[in-house]
């Protein structure tokens, strides 16, 4: 069963201070997930999980992270300006991006990020821009075909857009040698929310394997090896979730049976994981506000898509708790559903959960990694805000909602912005 970080009591407390709809994150989980993390890495010196930035770009969340001793996993200008901020100048930040506009680049070397090279022709391209390389480099690799893992779960790096070739990246680690660059490292990411055990174990072999042919090939030993993200988390209650000291100590059985052997037992292990840090330790509360009866039943939410694209985007699951009737049958079948324009603004279709009276307060399972950073602004919809459960039990705001004002901010530069201010004046 998935249980709820917070009760109803806990919930109607901060909905008097917080309305609804809002993020919850709770610290404690954060931190002990990331203590497993290190804990299943410790056998390998230089492990480091850089978060990716993406999954929960909340301050406050990159500094309980970066505390638990995790660096930043950044794929854009304003990623790596958080990182930054939330940073002492000692912060780890690797800049994992694709399609990256020359200013990026410059801001990533400046704040001396680790730069993950999408695609060979970006040597030339970073070159011009920094006119010399930085001592660092990374390289993202694709392997091509179809990424197959025992339990049947597939994804297809033969059509993804990210990554080199084999053959690129030997060229790519001559030229960079040859340019002076000092230390190197891979990168691939081949599954996506992966639920077993066997994804970063297997990706690592084929990654040990790949530095070793590597070393052989074109003389360059590598000296980080980067896992990235995919590892995922079970949503639905009736999967079972990853277990992360099982999945490192499969990676150390792969760096003992191939790398060392080889000669290259130094390498670093870094992982760039997102959801599997961050996912389980959110929630999206909301009210019931409506219900309506007609060829289905429907319960209206004040959250909407906005505030959680997965479900209207993936067709995603995520489960559902009615804060009080935890203990209840679940003998209702309701769609779940916001206020947006656009008919798979749904969270739930057909779900099966005890009958839902208007007031009831909703707790949206698993929306800390992919969930508030995905939002937008459809129909002029605002952004929620964020809050955080302390570990001492406090509740702190850690993004206010959006305010009118703010969505009506970049028309600042039409003569309107005034009556526009008028109106959003609070009463
Ligand atoms: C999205 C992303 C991640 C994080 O992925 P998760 O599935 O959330 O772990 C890591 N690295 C890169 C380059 C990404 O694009």
């Amino acid at each position: 069963m998935k249980k709820p970080f917070i009760s109803l009591d806990t919930a109607k407390k901060i909905c008097r201070e917080y309305p609804t709809p809002f993020h919850i994150y709770d610290e404690t989980g954060i931190r002990e997930n990331m203590r497993r993390v290190r804990e299943a890495f410790s056998w390998n010196p230089g492990f480091t999980e850089y978060f990716a930035v993406k999954a929960l770009p909340n301050p406050e969340i990159l500094r309980i992270l970066m505390e638990e001793g995790a660096g930043f996993d950044c794929s854009s200008m304003t990623e790596l300006m958080l990182a930054r901020a939330v940073g002492d100048g000692k912060e780890k930040i690797m800049f994992s991006s694709n399609e990256t506009p020359a200013e990026e680049y410059a801001f990533a070397d400046k704040i001396n990020a680790i730069i993950n090279l999408d695609d060979i022709t970006h040597i030339d391209y970073l070159d011009n821009v920094l006119g010399t390389l930085p001592e660092t480099l990374s390289l993202r690799y694709n392997p091509g075909g179809v990424y197959t893992l025992s339990n049947g779960i597939m994804d297809n790096p033969g059509d993804a857009k990210y990554g080199m070739t084999k053959e690129q990246l030997f060229e790519a680690l001559k030229i960079l040698a040859g340019k002076g660059v000092k230390r190197f490292g891979i990168h691939a990411f081949l599954a996506s929310n992966t639920v077993t055990n066997d994804y970063y174990p297997k990706l690592a072999g084929e990654l040990f394997e790949l530095a070793v042919e590597a070393k052989e090939k074109t003389g360059v030993a590598l000296n980080f090896i980067n896992l990235s993200g995919g590892v995922g988390i079970a949503y639905r209650p009736d999967q079972e979730n990853n277990d992360i000291a099982v999945i490192g100590d499969g990676v150390r059985k792969a760096y003992e049976s191939i790398l060392v052997p080889a000669g290259m037992g130094d390498v670093d292990i870094y992982t760039e994981m997102g959801r599997f840090m961050t996912g389980p330790y959110g929630a999206l509360v909301t009210t019931a506000i409506h219900e309506k009866h007609i060829y289905k039943e429907y319960i209206g939410v004040d959250a909407c898509a906005v505030n959680l694209m997965r479900p209207a985007m993936y067709g995603a699951y995520h489960h559902i708790t009615v804060l009080g009737k935890e203990d209840e049958p679940c003998d209702h079948k309701y769609d779940i559903v916001g206020s947006l324009c656009e008919n798979n603004d749904k969270f739930a279709i057909d779900r099966m959960l005890p009958r839902i009276e208007k007031g009831d307060i909703l707790y949206i399972h698993d929306t800390g990694a992919h969930g508030f950073s995905m939002g937008y602004n459809y129909n002029g919809k605002l952004w929620s805000s964020e809050l955080l459960l302390e570990t001492d039990g406090n509740v702190k705001l850690i993004r206010r909602a959006e305010t009118p004002m703010d969505y009506f901010s970049t028309l600042d530069v039409l003569p309107v912005f005034d009556k526009l201010k008028e109106l959003s004046l609070p009463e």
